[in-house]
């Protein structure tokens, strides 16, 4: 090698570990686009690639439905007033639905619970999304969720049952066991769903069938 193929190699690394032209991607886009979709959960570095790969290799207008989807979803989005379901207005779907019963409210840690217990269609109630469950290694606080909106609802609702179908976790039966301790009174029933999930599980990984009939069999809450 004479001595301007060597120097000419090392303008040209000095070069690519300025401007990282030749990265393991071969391209800076590439790179920003993997690295991107690689922050979302359950999404690597190579899934990521396969997915900017897919797109790079779709019609454009593919790609353009995805981001303009996305982005109506973070413009658009609402959190139902009443129950606090994702919906695309002010009162979810369920909530106005007038074949609803109104007199049951089933309490949820998030809006996957709520769309499982919808796939069973075996409920008719409405629902209570809480936003989470209390830890307190998460620093999750009752104030931290809809705690206070559920009991202002059973004193302005005609509910008469309300289901706890929170996680069988420690802070799930925690949260249960926290809002029973609020909401009893002699004209309100308090349930839980019961047979079938199994301790620990969430309710949006019990299959329909389990969680159908979990709902359908539940049980007077028992604060013991
Ligand atoms: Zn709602």
């Amino acid at each position: 090698m004479g001595d301007t193929d060597s120097w000419m190699l090392s303008v040209f690394d000095y070069f690519c570990s300025k401007t990282k032209i030749l990265t393991e991607y071969s391209s800076l886009l590439l790179e920003n686009a993997v690295n991107e979709l690689s922050k979302l959960p359950g999404i690597g570095k190579k899934t990521a690639l396969r997915l900017a790969l897919h797109l790079l290799r779709e019609d454009k207008s593919r790609t353009e439905t995805l981001s303009r989807s996305l982005m109506m979803l973070r413009e658009k989005i609402m959190f139902c007033e009443r129950c606090h379901n994702i919906s695309d207005s002010a009162v979810c779907g369920i909530c106005s639905n007038l074949r609803r019963d109104e007199n049951v409210v089933c309490v949820v840690e998030d809006m996957r619970d709520v769309m499982a217990i919808e796939r069973t269609a075996s409920y008719n109630g409405l629902y209570h999304v809480l936003g989470g469950v209390i830890s307190p290694i998460e620093s999750i606080a009752p104030a931290d969720l809809y705690i206070d909106h559920l009991i202002q609802r059973i004193t302005q609702e005609p509910i008469r049952e309300v289901i706890l179908a929170l996680p069988a976790t420690i802070e799930g039966d925690t949260t249960s066991f926290y809002i029973y301790r609020k909401i009893k009174s002699d004209s309100l029933k308090i349930t839980t769903i019961a047979k079938g999930v199994a301790i620990g599980d969430a309710l949006e990984f019990t299959d329909e069938v389990t969680l159908g009939r979990s709902i359908q069999q539940r049980t007077l809450f028992d604060q013991g």
